[in-house]
C-alpha cells in the first residue's frame, strides 16, 4: 500500500509520500535509545507539563488537524474534530493521575517480614522505546491512547502509523514536539507494513502496541513472540447489542442506530450484532430500521454529514463482499444493502435480517455501517448468539432487571458490558477485549503499567 493522502469522498490521489529509507529508521531508532536515556530521568511533573502542552495544542490545532483527519479517511468532520478533543482531554487525565497510577507499592507487613526484609517496594519503571503500529479508523484517539500513558511512566513512543493516514502521523510527531517534548521522544516511522518486522527486530524496541486488524495482530505478535518482547494487542470486534422486554425500546433504538454507525460504522467497539428477544423483537426492528433510514449520508466536510464514505475502496468492497453473501444464504435487507453511484467509497446503512452461522458476516467483522439483526427466544438465547463470534471486544446490553444483569455479568465473552448505554472509552476505565480481539488493556490504570518494569525493591 502506497503512502498517501487519498481522498475516500472523491478517489482523488492528493498527495504521495516516499518511505522512510533505511539509514532514516536508524536514525529515528538510536535517536529513540538516545532520548529515553535522559527522559526515562525525569519526574512526572515536567511530564505532565509537557503532555497538558500538547493538550492545549491539540485542541487549539482542532479545527485544522479535524479537516486532515476527515480529508484523509472520511469520517464526518464533527467527529473528527470531536476526536481531537477526546484526545485532549484523555492528555489531561494521565497529566493528573499518572503520578498516583505508577506510585511505589508496598506489600502487606506480613508478607514483608516473612520474607526476611526490612522494606519492600513495589516500583513502576519505564521499558523504553515502545512501538505503535496503529489503524486509521480513529487516527488521532488511537494514537494518544498508547502516547500519553507511554510519555507519563517516561517511555518514548515510536509510531507506524496506516499508510493512508500519513499528514496525520506527521502532525503528531510535530505536535509533541511543539509541546516541549525532547526531540526523539515521540517519532513517526513513515514506512509500509512490510518494513514493520525488521523495527520490532532491533533490540533497542523494547515493546510493541497494535491496533487494527487479526492478521497484522498475529504478524506483530508471533515476530514480538520470538524477540521475547512484551505487546498489546488491540483488534477486531463484532459486539452484540443485546435488547431484552424490560428496555427503554425507543432510547434503545435510538443509541443502537448511533452504536452502529458512528465513525462511519468503522469502530472495533460499534454494536454490530444486534440481538433482539422475541417479545419486543419487531417493535425495535421498525424504530432500529427507521433510524438507520433517516441517517444523512454525504459529505464529509459538511457539518450535517452522519455517515460519510468508507475509508478505502478496499474497505467497501469487503463490506459489499459480507452483504452479498448474506444476502446468497437467505438475509433479508430491510434497508440500504447497494451501493451509490457517483464518485467516493459510500455504503449506506444497511440491516440485515435472517442471519444464518453458515453466513460470513456471523463471524467476521463487517467494517462499516451493516448491522445485522437476530431473534432471542430468551436470555439464554440471547448469550449464546452473543458469545457465538470469535471476537470479545466490548458489549451493550439493555434491559432494567438486575437479575438479568447480573447474568449478563457473568455470561457475556468480552471486554467490556455496558448497560443502557452504547460502549465508548473513557481515560479512566480500562479498554480492551478477550478471544480474537486481542489480549492487554490500554487507559487506565491498567493502561499505563502495561508497559512498565515491575521492580520488586527488596531491603534487608
Ligand atoms: P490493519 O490493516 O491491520 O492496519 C492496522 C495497522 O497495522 C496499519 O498501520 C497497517 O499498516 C499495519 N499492518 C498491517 N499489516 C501488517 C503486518 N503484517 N505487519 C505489521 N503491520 C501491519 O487494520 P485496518 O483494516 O486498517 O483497521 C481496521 C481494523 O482495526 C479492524 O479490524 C478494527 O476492528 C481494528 N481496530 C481495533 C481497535 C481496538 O481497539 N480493538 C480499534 C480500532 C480498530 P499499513 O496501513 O501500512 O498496511
Amino acid at each position: 500500500m502506497p503512502i498517501a493522502t487519498v481522498n475516500p469522498a472523491t478517489g482523488e490521489t492528493l498527495k504521495t509520500y516516499q518511505a522512510m529509507d533505511e539509514q532514516e529508521i536508524e536514525r529515528r531508532l538510536e535517536l529513540a535509545e538516545a532520548t529515553f536515556r535522559t527522559y526515562r530521568t525525569t519526574g512526572f511533573a515536567e511530564r505532565a507539563r509537557l503532555l497538558n502542552r500538547a493538550a492545549d495544542l491539540l485542541e487549539e490545532d482542532q479545527e485544522e488537524i479535524g479537516r486532515v483527519v476527515t480529508t484523509e479517511m472520511g469520517k464526518p468532520i464533527r467527529q473528527a474534530r470531536a476526536e481531537a478533543v477526546k484526545c485532549a482531554k484523555a492528555m489531561r487525565w494521565y497529566a493528573g493521575h499518572a503520578e498516583e497510577l505508577l506510585a511505589d507499592e508496598t506489600p502487606a507487613d506480613a508478607d514483608v517480614r516473612d520474607s526476611g526484609a526490612s522494606r519492600v517496594v513495589v516500583r513502576y519503571r519505564p521499558l523504553g522505546p515502545v512501538l505503535a503500529v496503529m489503524p486509521w479508523n480513529f487516527p488521532l484517539w488511537q494514537v494518544v491512547r498508547f502516547a500519553a500513558p507511554a510519555l507519563m511512566a517516561g517511555n518514548v513512543g515510536l509510531l507506524k502509523h496506516a499508510s493512508n493516514v500519513p499528514q496525520t502521523a506527521l502532525y503528531l510527531e510535530d505536535l509533541f514536539h511543539r509541546a516541549g517534548f525532547p526531540e526523539g521522544c515521540f517519532q513517526t516511522l513513515l514506512i509500509g507494513s512490510a518494513a514493520v518486522d525488521d523495527v520490532l527486530r532491533d533490540e533497542r524496541v523494547k515493546a510493541a502496541t497494535l491496533t487494527g486488524s487479526e492478521p497484522a495482530g498475529r504478524a506483530v505478535a508471533s515476530t514480538a513472540g520470538e524477540m521475547i518482547k512484551k505487546t498489546v494487542l488491540e483488534l477486531g470486534g463484532s459486539d452484540p447489542f443485546v435488547v431484552m422486554p424490560s428496555a427503554d425500546l425507543d432510547r434503545a433504538a435510538r443509541v443502537a442506530v448511533t452504536a452502529r454507525c458512528q465513525n462511519t460504522g468503522q469502530s472495533c467497539i460499534a454494536a454490530k450484532r444486534f440481538i433482539v428477544h422475541d417479545d419486543v423483537h419487531d417493535a425495535f426492528a421498525e424504530r432500529f430500521v427507521a433510524g438507520m433510514k433517516a441517517l444523512r449520508v454525504g459529505d464529509p466536510m459538511d457539518e450535517e454529514t452522519e455517515v460519510g464514505p468508507l475509508s478505502s475502496e478496499r474497505g467497501r468492497a469487503d463490506l459489499e463482499e459480507l452483504v452479498d453473501d448474506a444476502v446468497r444464504g437467505g438475509a433479508t435487507v430491510l434497508c440500504g444493502g447497494e451501493r451509490p453511484d457517483g464518485p467516493g467509497w459510500y455504503y449506506p446503512p444497511t440491516v440485515l435480517s435472517g442471519i444464518t452461522r453458515e453466513m460470513r458476516i456471523h463471524r467476521e467483522e463487517a467494517f462499516g455501517p451493516v448491522a445485522t439483526l437476530y431473534r432471542a427466544a430468551d436470555l439464554d438465547e440471547a448469550v449464546l448468539i452473543a458469545n457465538d463470534s470469535p471476537f470479545g471486544l466490548s458489549s451493550n446490553v439493555w434491559t432494567g432487571d438486575e437479575a438479568e444483569a447480573d447474568r449478563f455479568i457473568r455470561d457475556l465473552e468480552a471486554g467490556g458490558v455496558f448497560f443502557n448505554g452504547m460502549t465508548a472509552s473513557h481515560p479512566a476505565f480500562p479498554f480492551g477485549g478477550v478471544k480474537r480481539s486481542g489480549y492487554g488493556r490500554e487507559l487506565s490504570g491498567h493502561g499505563i503499567r502495561e508497559f512498565c518494569n515491575i521492580t520488586t525493591v527488596w531491603h534487608g
